[in-house]
């Protein structure tokens, strides 16, 4: 073979770069991050000029480009939504799986929109006017995301849940509860389960998990919150729950059920849901799946 210049000094090398990095957010971003993490709420910053509401917080207002002094202001979780977009392609640096929406929220008492993930609405419902609430991330770590999402004002409060055409595949909820000594007692009397691994102290030391845990199906009925109540919602019907237990729940254990929409079954108009319960440790302790009948649109009813 001939030895050209293009076979013999084409060479491509393949590789990877890992860059880690740090910054300083600067006095302004610190004070915005810190308090999403020890106080839960997001602060704006008012020009005393034009009492214009800038969240997120700026040093110099763009209107009378004077310095905005340390006119901090508490907003609330609560805005509208003034722009968004579905995004439909992955990349490695995402926050989810695509699809999902990136919107343009304006809070509450704030002049300026910032951009944040809306969830609990799918693409085709998804409209410019939306009122939506911040929902918390369990973990607050000083970042951006220490608000997890933003989810529809009216899903939280409107009588009826969401009808089979108003679900989109992605779409999920979840209810986080503290399992207490007292829930333990209390389900131990609803289902008559008084097994000693459950109620008593002593008996429990001597079991592989060294103290009592709650009954399997205490923290597995926490899903009839998300299913009920908040996807698909008030209406629903539960046609069948599978469930298969991974890790034992402790007194004290903080659990989140989350249920997400997996499959729309076009023939019975079903749903196909998957379900995951975790701890505290983000450890999961059990996962499922859920056959459901969403509620009939309301002219129906
Ligand atoms: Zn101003």
């Amino acid at each position: 073979m001939q030895d050209t210049t293009a076979t013999r000094d084409c060479f491509i090398v393949q590789g990877k770069l890992a860059l880690p990095f740090q910054y300083f957010a600067g006095r302004t971003g610190s004070r915005f991050l810190t308090a999403l993490r020890d106080r839960k709420v997001i602060r704006g910053l008012r020009c005393e000029g034009c009492a214009k509401v800038f969240v997120p917080p700026r040093a110099t207002c763009e209107r009378c480009f004077a310095p905005i002094a340390d006119n901090w202001v508490d907003l609330a979780p609560t805005g509208t939504v003034t722009g968004f977009t579905v995004v439909r392609y992955a990349e490695p640096h995402q926050p989810l799986k695509p699809p999902f929406i990136q919107a343009l929220i304006r809070l509450d008492g704030a002049d300026t929109p910032f951009v944040h993930i809306v969830r609990g609405v799918g693409p085709s419902q998804m409209r410019t006017g939306l009122r939506v609430q911040a929902v918390w991330a369990r973990k607050t770590t000083a970042t951006i995301r220490d608000i997890d999402h933003f989810r529809p004002l009216a899903a939280a409060t409107r009588r009826r849940g969401l009808t089979y055409d108003e679900l989109e595949v992605g779409m999920s909820a979840a209810f986080t509860k503290t399992i207490t000594e007292t829930d333990v007692y209390l389900f131990a009397g609803i289902s008559g389960d008084f097994n000693p691994m459950h109620v008593d102290e002593e008996f429990a030391r001597g079991t592989p998990f060294g103290t009592r845990i709650a009954h399997g199906a205490l923290p597995q009925c926490l899903i009839a919150n998300v299913l009920g109540m908040k996807l698909p919602g008030l209406g629903t019907v539960a046609l069948e729950i599978n469930t298969r237990f991974r890790k034992p729940t402790f007194f004290g254990d903080t659990i989140t059920a989350t249920a997400e929409v997996v499959e729309k079954l076009d023939a019975r108009r079903w749903v196909r849901m998957e379900l995951t319960w975790t701890n505290q440790k983000d450890e999961r302790v059990a996962e499922g799946t859920a056959l459901v009948m969403p509620p009939p649109p309301e002219e129906t009813v």
